[in-house]
């Protein structure tokens, strides 16, 4: 048994980056802390309002629900709504839709179920069948981030909180330099509020994933789930492996990697984006049609992009 190094009693985490060994209440402590910083440093939730929150069902907004309430729940001015996404995958979605559903009927947190059939006339599941160049992923992660922006918009949220944790942000950014686009690494963290955009905030992204996972479990939150069957091997995938494997040999890489992207961020040029209604659907977008616009179009006519 290894003790914490803050109390002595037995510890459940090793941080690797930080070099310490933390008690189940230091650990949460500390998940907490980091937590309570993100959401601080957005500055959006001092006069209070309501909260949307993307749920999935996963380790990772099931965690985020469960703090946001714990966090936020003596706030009378604070009012949290779930949104679940149903994209339309058989075997997959409605088991994990029905964790997120069974943990917000317990924090007692309304829920807004939305899909892409009643929205977009479309799944993923039909969307995989037609083959095109564009993986699932793609059109999953444009659709859905459009869905739960206008809902959001829709019922007056002043923020749409998603669960992403450092990981991910490690790897966005990441993703984006080795694509070179540092158009859409401006566009993670816009300078001013876009016009019919919800402002998103990450209250996770300073916590590992290894520790979301850990206070998932150690709280009861973590559900295991089989994978998404349209889940391939795609950039995102061998950038995770290469930041894990660096992170491994380099403990803090992951920090070290949101500290780069924070001074980018400082230097964006004012006014680097500006979202213009889409042509289109009116949704707000980077250029005439927006990519939700552009996807749907390709998979209607059964081409490919
Ligand atoms: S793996 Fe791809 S298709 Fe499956 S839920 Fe995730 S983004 Fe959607
Ligand atoms: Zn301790
Ligand atoms: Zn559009």
């Amino acid at each position: 048994m290894i003790p914490c190094d803050k109390c002595s009693t037995p510890s459940i985490a090793y941080q690797r980056y930080s070099g310490m060994h933390l008690c189940s209440r230091h650990f949460e402590e500390d998940v907490l802390r980091k937590i309570r910083e993100s959401i601080r440093e957005y500055r959006l939730l001092g006069h209070g309002g309501l909260i949307a929150v993307a749920l999935s069902g996963g380790k990772d907004s099931s965690t985020l629900l469960y703090v946001l309430e714990r966090l936020f729940s003596r706030r009378p001015d604070i009012e949290i709504v779930g949104l679940t996404v149903n994209e339309g995958i058989s075997g997959y979605r409605t088991e994990t839709l029905g964790a997120a559903e069974r943990l917000a009927r317990e924090l007692e947190i309304p829920i807004i179920p939305l899909s892409f059939h009643e929205e977009f006339d479309l799944t993923i599941d039909e969307i995989a069948a037609r083959k095109t160049t564009q993986s699932p992923c793609t059109f999953c992660g444009v659709l859905r981030k459009t869905l739960l922006n206008r809902a959001a918009r829709e019922m007056g949220a002043m923020a749409l909180a998603t669960g992403h944790n450092l990981d991910d942000e490690a790897q966005t950014v990441m993703l984006n330099y080795l694509r070179g686009d540092i158009d859409r690494l401006f566009r993670l963290m816009p300078r001013r509020p876009q016009p019919g955009m919800v402002p998103r905030i990450k209250p996770l992204r300073k916590v590992p994933e290894r520790e979301v996972a850990i206070f998932a479990i150690t709280h009861d939150l973590f559900t295991p789930f089989k994978s998404c069957p349209h889940i391939l091997r795609s950039m995102r995938l061998e950038t995770k492996e290469m930041i894990n494997d660096l992170e491994d040999r380099h403990p803090g890489t992951k920090y070290s990697i949101m500290r780069g992207f924070a001074r980018i961020i400082d230097l964006q040029p004012e006014g680097s984006f500006k979202a213009v209604p889409c042509e289109r659907c009116g949704e707000p977008s980077g250029e005439g049609i927006c990519q939700t616009c552009q996807l749907l179009d390709l998979v209607k006519k059964g081409q490919s992009l």
